[in-house]
């Protein structure tokens, strides 16, 4: 049986080599970059008022002072989005509002709050400095100048920066087609009545949604009873259309657990089976092709476990996220823990701060059939095997799920 690790580089290495496609910049959001962007405009686009105010000519301003002050003659306003006049001639001032370019000529701007105005006329009583509250054309970016990186995942702060330099088709890493297929006779859908022997399939709407908060819609979301023939019908029609198939149930070694000969039977070499790891242990994966297949045990604290310690990166990795994984941390922890002999136990567990320290502690029901503990987990414990305990006050390592801010809030 292979380790956690090894597991995670088999899969690592299986990946198929990344595609691109070009998005509009409304569907962008949660993409990697496949391209380096350079700046189509210069930003700020042209000289514009940086405040409310009035915009004149300094030199205008040279010999004012309370004895003497100046008077301008104020010709009109400029508000943001004016083309404006072109030209600011000498004595005359314009009222100028945030964001409005600057009229040739115009090189400062008195803010509306320090400005006096008497019989319509602006009245400056001492030189005004060239150059205030005015944004410079390409002061903060200049054309062609590269602002954002390949690699780089587009988050709602890239998709402002996208637009502010006009950019509206998008080159990113495709994103994989992802099918689910939930196994078991057992199965019946929320909503329904069970009856006697049935329960509800929890597993299916967990993984679909945890795909969608990863911005995958997957493209099929089937249920298969336990039998052969239904089995091959729904890995034939996944198999066909996906890059990552998920199938939930029936890879272990019981009576009715058909998903590897099923697997095996349209071509899909076998990369591992069982892992030591608890929960999960029966955990397989396999490719076909440019298809990667994932075979996770059905109780759901196996399948919750297994698609964030291993789908979830897969399905980064081929999205091309650079750090696919769930972040590793070593926190403290709160209580002791004693290890597993053979197996590396994943523990649910919620994190907290404690006297300005991050410490973490496993939540209760951690037996696989169980589900309630995933109310807070917003992280796994992982102890490796061999260890006997793992003492309080002591570091452990800990994989963060991706929405742990959530959790906490
Ligand atoms: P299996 O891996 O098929 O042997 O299933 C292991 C356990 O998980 C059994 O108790 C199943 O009833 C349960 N299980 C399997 N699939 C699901 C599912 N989609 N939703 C909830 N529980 C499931
Ligand atoms: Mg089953």
């Amino acid at each position: 049986m292979i380790t956690i690790n090894e597991a995670q580089t088999r899969i690592q290495k299986s990946i198929p080599p990344l595609r691109t496609e070009t998005l509009p910049l409304g569907r962008s959001l949660g993409y990697i970059l496949a391209e380096d962007i350079r700046a189509g405009v210069d930003l700020p686009t042209a000289d514009n008022s940086a405040m409310d105010g009035f915009i004149l000519r300094s030199r205008d301003t040279a010999s004012a002072s309370a004895v003497r002050p100046v008077r301008l003659r104020i010709r009109g306003a400029i508000k943001a989005g004016d083309r404006g006049p072109r030209l600011l001639a000498k004595g005359e001032a314009y009222r100028i509002m945030t964001g409005a370019f600057i009229p040739r000529g115009g090189d400062t701007v008195l803010i509306k709050e320090n400005a006096v105005i008497e019989k319509g006329k602006l009245v400056i009583a001492a030189p005004l400095k060239p150059g205030s509250h005015i944004r410079r054309r390409g002061e903060e970016l200049r054309k062609g100048s590269k602002i954002l990186k390949m690699g780089g995942a587009i988050h709602p702060g890239i998709v402002g920066i996208l637009a502010s330099v006009g950019r509206d088709r998008i080159k990113v890493f495709t994103k994989p087609r992802v099918s689910v297929i939930a196994t078991g006779s057992e199965l019946v859908e929320p909503g329904r009545r069970l009856r006697r022997g049935q329960i509800y399939n929890s597993n299916a709407w967990m993984i679909w949604a945890a795909l969608q908060s990863m911005g995958v819609t997957p493209v099929a979301v089937m249920t298969a009873r336990d039998q052969l023939s239904v089995l091959k019908t729904a890995v034939k029609k996944a198999l066909g259309k996906s890059d990552l198939v998920i199938i939930m149930g029936g890879v272990s070694v019981g009576d009715y657990d058909f998903v590897k000969d099923v697997l095996g039977g349209f071509g899909v070499r076998q990369i591992f089976w069982k892992v030591k790891q608890k929960p999960g242990k029966p955990l397989y994966f396999g490719k076909q092709g440019r298809a990667l297949v994932f075979g996770l045990p059905g109780n759901p604290a196996s399948v919750f476990t297994c698609f964030y310690e291993y789908v979830f990166g897969a399905i980064r990795q081929m999205s091309g996220f650079r750090r696919p994984y769930l972040r590793r941390e070593n926190v403290m922890l709160q209580t002791p823990i004693r290890g597993d002999a053979k197996r590396s136990l994943l523990l649910k567990a919620k994190m907290s701060t404690r006297f300005r320290k991050r410490t973490i502690a496993p939540l209760g029901f951690q037996a696989s059939h169980m589900i309630s503990s995933l109310r807070d987990t917003d992280s796994f414990i992982v102890i490796p095997p061999g260890r006997k305990t793992v003492a309080r006050g002591k570091k452990a390592t800990a994989d963060l799920l991706p929405y742990a801010v959530e959790v906490e809030s």
